[in-house]
């Protein structure tokens, strides 16, 4: 099954562990960062695709 995931949803700038919006990661040489607010440690690409999983399931 496909599904089909907005691709204006900034995927890539959300901590996926408390949701927290990073602007900072806006900058797409940012490839790994650290959450203000959890202090998660995020590779940008692997938060992304968790994003766009849970993004997923929710909407399902
Ligand atoms: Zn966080």
């Amino acid at each position: 099954m496909i599904k089909k995931v907005d691709t204006f949803y900034a995927s890539g700038q959300i901590c996926h562990c408390c949701g927290y919006k990073n602007e900072e990661t806006k900058d797409l040489k940012v490839r790994e960062w650290i959450c203000p607010k959890c202090y998660s440690k995020h590779d940008r690409d692997v938060n992304a695709s968790i994003n766009i999983l849970m993004q997923g399931i929710l909407a399902n």
